[in-house]
């Protein structure tokens, strides 16, 4: 098998498969490689994907993949890319067997990291969720919690109120401003300040539990989770970072560009907000952006 492409994508979920798709209709040879573990794979079905709205995960990556394998010059690869390094026009990857490609763009997303919650893994994807225009609409008027994560201020508070006001705060032990405590007293919502030792989901009913003893019922658990790029290969090249609310992400400019000449960066990975849709506009104008460079050089 020839493995010299002109450009080779590592993840192949929403930001790579949109990637691949500009670079095979522009008739160059692209690789994606992909490992199958798309972020919102533990959700029963995916929301906000014009075209999509409400497939399961699994089906949303499938219809991505047949677009991309209808053309001739694209390949998907099942393979995890382990090993990245060289430098624009010539970049060598591991990935089973050695590939050589000119550019690369990077689009592996973020690995989730919840707090050491018992139960929380569990729930997360069905009743424990990090966003409301993502699966809000399904849990409208819901009783819904909000777990602080961190002591940064839950912005959840104010956002959830278009799908909710039947709302809960649990503290977990952080400090809460002030300000907010004012305005959940004023809205109505209960704030518990304990640490969540355990959350549990008997058949639907779902148990919020207090290390001071206090049980409480929700239907859904918002949270922030932490975040890391889901391989080390932007460290492995040297790109820059960002810092955002979940963790540092992949700092890109206007076309996707990283701080690596040569190396392009889309979806989860490279942006603090996070989203299917988002994440495919990347992919699309960083394939578009690494085909200028085939053509006129990065710049
Ligand atoms: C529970 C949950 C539910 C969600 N629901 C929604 C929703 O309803 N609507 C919405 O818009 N967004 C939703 N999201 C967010 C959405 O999943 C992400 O924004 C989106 O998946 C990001 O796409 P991506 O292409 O950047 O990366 P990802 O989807 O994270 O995919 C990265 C791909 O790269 C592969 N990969 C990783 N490392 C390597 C490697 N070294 N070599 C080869 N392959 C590799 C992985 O296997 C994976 O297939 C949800 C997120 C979660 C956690």
């Amino acid at each position: 098998m020839d493995r010299q492409v002109d450009v080779a994508i590592v993840g192949g979920s929403f930001a790579g498969l949109a990637a691949g798709l500009m670079l095979a209709r522009a008739r160059r040879r692209v690789v994606v490689f992909d490992t199958g573990q798309t972020r919102n794979r533990f959700a029963q079905a995916g929301h906000g994907f014009l075209g999509m709205d409400g497939l399961p995960p699994a089906e949303m990556q499938r219809r991505g993949q047949a677009d991309l394998l209808a053309y001739p010059t694209a390949r998907i690869v099942p393979q995890h890319v382990t090993e990245l390094h060289g430098a624009q026009g010539a970049f060598t990857l591991t990935a089973g067997a050695t590939w050589e490609a000119k550019q690369v763009i990077l689009a592996h997303g973020m690995r989730d990291t919840l707090p050491a919650i018992p139960g929380l893994t569990e729930g997360w994807g069905t009743w424990v969720m990090q966003c409301p225009y993502c699966h809000g609409y399904e849990a409208a008027d819901q009783p819904t919690g909000i777990l602080m994560t961190t002591p940064a201020p839950p912005h959840h508070l104010t956002l959830l109120r278009d799908w909710t006001t039947d709302l809960a705060l649990f503290c977990n032990g952080h400090p809460l401003p002030e300000e907010l405590r004012t305005k959940a007293r004023d809205w109505g919502i209960p704030v518990y300040e304990a640490s969540v030792v355990a959350v549990q989901d008997q058949a639907g009913t779902r148990v919020i539990c207090l290390a001071d003893g206090q049980q409480v019922q929700r239907k859904v658990l918002y949270l922030v989770s932490r975040a890391e790029p889901s391989c080390d290969l932007p460290t492995q090249l040297g790109c820059a970072f960002e810092d955002g609310p979940s963790g540092p992400f992949v700092q890109v400019d206007m076309m996707q560009r990283t701080s690596v000449p040569g190396v392009f960066a889309a979806g989860d990975l490279c942006r603090p907000m996070y989203g299917a849709l988002f994440a495919a506009a990347d992919g699309a104008r960083a394939g578009s952006a690494a085909h200028h460079a085939l053509l006129f050089g990065q710049g």
